[in-house]
């Protein structure tokens, strides 16, 4: 049923100016080109929650997300994709909808807003159900799909990265696609998440409870370069982000993989990993996202 070729993720060598050669390689897993929506570590998260629906006949997915959630869009159309009714509750009220919930729209998502007080209520399946009244038999999607089928899915990532790596980095949103990447891999490969938020250290509790109990070490969280918090950027991350295009020719997105990369580079210059260290970066999607800043970048 997977109608998503994973053979376009491919990997690609940073140049090795960009990183002044302080490490033995740095390359970056292009998730991104899966899929223009369904792309980056989403697919991942998404499509054993979609299978068991469909396989128990399941008729519709819920999930949540706020307005510019690449979550909701990715479930919009994976929903269409795989010819499965989907219900988005959005996070706050839009008279005017943003790019990204005229993209789930437009997919044929169900859209019910409510306020961030009832919102809060997210993990409350009756609550859940009765937003929903209307649809029939439905399969309920955690925000962000942080659950189970989220987390095996994400952990699927691990046939991308061969044993040569001695580092991996990923952006962290709930820290579902970390969680799944460190149970699959081997410990020998270090992980390092970076969270584009304030204060994001607080996942750390959340990770480690999901983690195998062989697998409890061996990954490091880093929330300095959150740029002024979720979603918040400036210039100098803009400049980051052409830079790099132009030199590597890859489109970052704003959220989240842009402030991955700016710490990466930061680190690595400042010789916080070895020498011979490898790094797989890897690019989680997010592209739509980038609408918010359109005309501002070089893509
Ligand atoms: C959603 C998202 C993340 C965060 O993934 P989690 O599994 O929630 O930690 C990272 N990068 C991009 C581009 C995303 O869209």
């Amino acid at each position: 049923m997977d109608t998503i070729d994973e053979r376009l993720a491919v990997i690609q060598p940073i140049d090795t100016d960009w990183y002044q050669s302080k490490v033995a390689a740095i390359d970056m897993l292009r998730l991104d080109l899966l899929h223009p929506v369904i792309s980056g570590n989403k697919w991942f998260k998404l499509r054993l929650n979609i299978r068991h629906a469909i396989d128990r006949g399941f008729k519709s997915l819920v999930t949540f997300g706020g307005g510019y959630s690449n979550h909701l869009v990715a479930t919009a159309c994976a929903g269409k994709m795989f010819g499965i009714t989907t219900i988005g509750i959005v996070r706050g009220r839009y008279d005017i909808l943003t790019p990204t919930l005229m993209q789930c729209q437009n997919a044929g998502m169900k859209l019910i807003f409510v306020t961030k007080e009832e919102y809060d209520r997210k993990e409350d399946a009756d609550w859940i159900r009765e937003m929903a009244s209307q649809f029939d038999e439905l399969f309920i999607i955690p925000e962000g799909g942080a659950n189970e089928w989220g987390r095996r899915g994400a952990g699927l990532i691990d046939r991308f990265v061969n044993a040569s790596y001695s580092l991996v980095a990923v952006a962290v949103g709930t820290g579902t696609t970390l969680i799944g990447l460190r149970n699959s891999l081997d410990v020998r490969q270090q992980l390092v998440g970076y969270v584009p938020m304030k204060q994001g250290l607080y996942l750390k509790e959340h990770i480690f409870t999901h983690l195998h109990t062989d697998k409890k070490e061996s990954w490091q969280l880093f929330d300095e370069w959150h740029f002024g918090g979720f979603g918040k950027w400036n210039t100098e991350l803009l400049t980051f982000m052409n830079e790099f295009y132009k030199i590597n020719n890859i489109p970052l997105d704003i959220v989240y993989t842009a402030k991955m990369m700016y710490g990466v580079r930061q680190q690595v210059l400042a010789g916080y990993f070895a020498a011979d260290a490898r790094i797989l970066c890897i690019h989680s999607g997010g592209l739509q996202g980038n609408v918010s800043v359109q005309g501002k970048l070089l893509y």
